[in-house]
């Protein structure tokens, strides 16, 4: 049931052929799940439902379609611990986790729903006091949503959230890692009411059916969050319709932690950002510069804490911190990142291999290395896994230098309690997202997006939902 595509209004299964492709559980390797593939052909189906539902859809008020997403957040709260069990399955977060990805999930739809009301317009004065500029939103039709695997429902939420609300209709494409928490989620917006046509869902590997579902004219908007060669990639393919876009892409965060920073919170704080859903997140810490002066008391306690976590298959064991990664070639992207590093002079303190007795499962311990450089890939290119590099500096411009020595600019993480050093530091360093003191970069009612190569749009927010409009400016003359 939760293998489906979904095409104005119609559930589709598995063909039963060799078309059909599986998906895999990553803390066990077993194949669970067969789903159907995608054509062309399917795709254009999909297009042109989103193409015909987008006239009715849009012309109800923000007030009706709130409440469709109020009935869905409803519907998917209910089912939390379901969809929550399939994303653990698909792609190995923690179960608690998984749930918890699902409720926030349930509350981005009714954060939407409410902000909806808020699209006001403008009128603005002329240079004549007998003219006045309307600005009106539309809604830009219908959207195409490509999703990765790592926050495979929250990521699509917001996306929705912001289309629906809008007034847009979608065709969503979900990661080939997971499928399935993607139609269970599309099941709980059908269920809700939402008329035929308005969300269709296809699967099928993206680099074979992306170019379908990107160069149709009907769709008006291509909303991404993946990594930044894909991102590139479809930008370039939105150019030849002129297609909005936004693009959520990878990053390589630093975390600075000042020489008066509270030690025991810093490290704290750096294992959850570094090592949570096994550094698959976009705004995961890749890279920790540390005052000189307090460089091995950070590092003993990021290592003391970085081994208190519990790895496992939360499917079978309470507790478990950090699951598999969610799939092979992740792991060994990071195990090359490893090898260059410790070839370049880097030392592992932690970490650095399997857990012993995992022979099945992608899992792997959360590694810390330090005496590494920018030479190393570690400290350069995206890892998406649990791995950080730990590096000294001196003075806070060398501490800026080091962060923003970089292509990406997603998020960047302070710890430090002199007032000017975190003033200095909010102003220089080059990223969308400045977090001080906390872990979490992101924030469901202010606008989150990436600088540089870590893309272009935004989404949470009020900019979230401006993302899937566009604007007519209406110049009248109001007196004679
Ligand atoms: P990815 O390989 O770029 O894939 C993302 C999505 O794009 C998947 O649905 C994928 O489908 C599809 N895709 C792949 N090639 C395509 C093509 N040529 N045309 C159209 N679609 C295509 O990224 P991922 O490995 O799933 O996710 C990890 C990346 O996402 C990391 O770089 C991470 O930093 C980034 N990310 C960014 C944010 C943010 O908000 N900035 C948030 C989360 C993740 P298949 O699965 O079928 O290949
Ligand atoms: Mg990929």
């Amino acid at each position: 049931m939760n293998n489906m595509m979904l095409i104005n209004g119609k559930w589709i299964g598995p063909t039963g052929t060799d078309s059909d492709s599986t998906v895999t559980n990553p803390a066990t390797e077993e194949e669970f799940e067969k789903i159907p593939q995608a054509d062309g052909e399917t795709i254009s189906k999909a297009v042109e439902a989103a193409n015909i539902a987008f006239k009715k859809w849009s012309g109800l008020s923000y007030t009706e379609r709130g409440n469709y997403l109020k009935k869905a957040a409803s519907i998917i709260y209910d089912r939390k611990i379901e969809i929550g069990r399939l994303i653990t399955m698909e792609m190995g977060k923690p179960i608690a986790e998984a749930i918890g990805e699902v409720e926030k999930a349930a509350k981005i739809l009714l954060y939407y729903a409410e902000e909806g009301e808020r699209v006001y317009g403008r009128i603005i004065a002329d240079q004549s006091r007998s003219f006045q500029s309307h600005v009106i939103y539309y809604p830009v039709g219908p959207v195409a949503a490509i999703i990765p695997w790592n926050y495979p429902i929250e990521l699509l939420t917001w996306k929705t959230g912001g289309a629906l609300t809008a007034g847009c209709t979608m065709v969503i494409k979900p990661a080939s890692i997971t499928p399935l928490s993607a139609s269970a989620f599309c099941r709980c917006l059908t269920d809700a009411g939402i008329p035929d046509g308005v969300i269709n869902l296809v699967y099928g590997r993206g680099s074979v059916l992306g170019k379908y579902l990107i160069s149709d004219k009907r769709i008006k908007k291509v909303a991404f969050t993946g990594s930044t060669e894909v991102g590139k990639k479809i930008i370039e393919q939105c150019a030849s319709n002129m297609t909005k876009y936004s693009a959520e892409l990878g990053g390589h965060c630093p975390l600075i932690v000042g020489e008066t920073a509270d030690l025991e919170k810093a490290a704290s704080d750096a294992t959850r950002r570094s090592f949570r859903n096994m550094g698959q997140i976009c705004i995961a810490i890749n890279r920790i510069y540390v005052h000189r002066s307090i460089h091995d008391k950070f590092t003993a306690k990021l290592k003391s804490k970085a081994e208190s976590l519990i790895i496992g298959d939360s499917l079978k064991t309470n507790g478990v911190n950090l699951g598999p990664m969610s799939d092979k070639n992740g792991l060994e992207k990071i195990i090359k990142q490893i090898e260059d590093a410790v070839e370049k002079g880097a030392t592992v303190i932690t970490g650095g291999n399997k857990p012993d007795g995992a022979n099945k499962g992608f899992f792997f311990k959360p590694t810390i290395l330090t005496n590494v450089n920018h030479e190393m890939l570690i400290m350069k290119e995206e890892s998406f896994g649990p791995i950080v590099g730990v590096m000294p500096f001196d003075t806070a411009e060398e501490a800026v230098k080091l962060a923003n020595d970089t292509n990406y600019g997603l998020a960047a993480y302070i710890q430090s309690n002199d007032y000017y050093e975190i003033e200095y530091l909010i102003e220089n360093l080059s990223a969308g997202n400045v977090a001080v003191n906390n872990p979490d970069a992101g924030v469901m009612n202010a606008p989150y997006g990436g600088w540089g190569d870590s893309g272009n749009g935004y989404e949470h927010g009020p900019e979230g939902l401006l993302g899937y409009l566009k604007i007519k400016q209406i110049r009248k003359k109001i007196c004679k």
